[in-house]
């Protein structure tokens, strides 16, 4: 492996920083200790900073050689925000907070990207302007959205944005990428049926919305199989069915909510509006009201062919080209979907290990994502920096 001397030797004070963060987790929106340390580093370092893009965001400038004259610019995104969950792990660091957790590794993206940022910002060998972007509110509030929102990429415009995830169960020191749709959009649904409620051993007097939900739900399930074209990704799961309090009453109405997953707007606009019929067509037809409500959440993630191939052969210089791997795409999501749509660049999957980097003092889970046994590893700490330090540099040695 090719790292960075000088990031190596930051490995103690970097895993001290990481698990600062893991001890003090801040869920959505709310990540103002964790910014406020952001920013105090990036400064220390003397890097230039600026706060408040989609409220808790930390932006750091480092303006390579003689000012970055080159006009050229790379942005490279870290989020900082925690679930809301309970940590069961004791060693430590683990979190102080009851009820969140740094259950994604986030503490690490933050970490690595401080880590390369010190780095830059010591040798600035590099022609252009670095953009460092801290994002709150990956996990619930669309915090990169948030950021591009008040002005992002306006006033801080780079060519390219990367951005990395730890990725469990894949071997540490393996990434993994690839070009096109990577994590799927998702969205959410919510149909009220509205009946009329009656006694259970009455069932003519009212209109019993149940079995029009079961037939909802069973219509449903033709839109995967039947409409969409069989090449196309797409999940549609009904995950929650409300209705109804006692053994002799026939509820009055309904609720039928779920999830949509697409990779394609294509796709995801025929579902949609496939799903609107179903549920309307079966409601009249059984003389009760449907109310549908459909909400996009986070658009797929879709990395540049471009970009992509030009990761690949700058984390190669990192990793080794065998160890530069095809990712296979996801259902999950990722709000960096939202930067991809604003500018050309790519995601990729950094190897978090089997687990083996847990010790005593870690719960007795399994370490994979949003586990309340998870924790991030620390020796991703100075491979995630000086992958990140190698797209910086390989960008700005490319031809004007
Ligand atoms: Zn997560
Ligand atoms: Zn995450």
């Amino acid at each position: 492996m090719n790292l960075i001397d000088n990031i190596v030797a930051q490995a103690a004070a970097m895993t001290a920083i990481r698990r600062d963060i893991h001890a003090h987790p801040e869920t959505c929106f709310e990540e103002h200790r964790t910014s406020e340390l952001v920013a105090k580093l990036l400064t220390e370092w003397g890097i230039e900073v600026h706060r408040g893009l989609g409220k808790t965001g930390v932006v750091g400038l480092i303006r390579g050689r003689d000012g970055g004259q080159s006009g050229r610019s790379l942005g490279l995104r870290a989020d900082m925000d925690a679930l809301p969950m309970q940590e069961l792990n004791s060693f430590a660091h683990a979190s102080k907070t009851p009820g969140k957790m740094h259950a994604c590794g986030h503490d690490g993206h933050t970490t690595m990207l401080l880590a390369a940022a010190q780095h830059l910002a010591r040798q600035r060998d590099f022609d252009g302007t670095v953009v460092l972007i801290f994002q709150p509110a990956e996990e619930l509030g669309g915090g990169a959205h948030a950021m591009i929102e008040d002005g992002l990429f306006e006033r801080f415009p780079v060519d390219a944005v990367f951005g990395t995830h730890n990725w469990p169960g894949m071997a540490v020191g393996d990434i993994a990428l690839s070009s096109g749709p990577v994590m799927a959009s998702t969205n959410e649904f919510k149909i009220v049926i509205q009946g009329r409620g009656c006694h259970g051993a009455m069932p003519h007097m009212g209109i019993d919305p149940v079995p029009v939900a079961c037939q909802v739900v069973q219509g449903f399930q033709t839109i995967i199989s039947r409409n969409k074209k069989p090449i196309d990704s797409a999940v549609l799961s009904v995950t929650m069915i409300h209705a109804g309090e006692a053994t002799n009453v026939v509820p009055d109405h309904c609720e039928i909510q779920g999830t949509v997953r697409t990779f394609r707007t294509e796709v995801l606009d025929l579902i949609e509006s496939r799903m609107r019929e179903v549920a309307e067509h079966i409601c009249a037809a059984h003389q009760a009201s449907c109310e549908f409500g459909f909400a996009r959440n986070y658009p797929a993630t879709v990395n540049d062919v471009e970009a992509t191939a030009f990761a690949r052969a700058a984390l190669a210089e990192v990793v080794g080209a065998d160890h530069v791997i095809d990712q296979e795409p996801t259902m999950g999501a990722e709000d960096f979907s939202y930067m991809l749509q604003a500018k050309p660049g790519a995601y990729f999957f950094l190897g978090n290990g089997d687990g083996a980097h847990r010790t005593g003092g870690h719960g007795a889970g399994p370490c994979v994502l949003h586990n309340p046994s998870y924790d991030f590893n620390d020796d991703l700490l100075p491979l995630g920096a000086s992958a990140f330090v190698h797209l910086v540099h390989r960008w700005f040695a490319r031809p004007a």
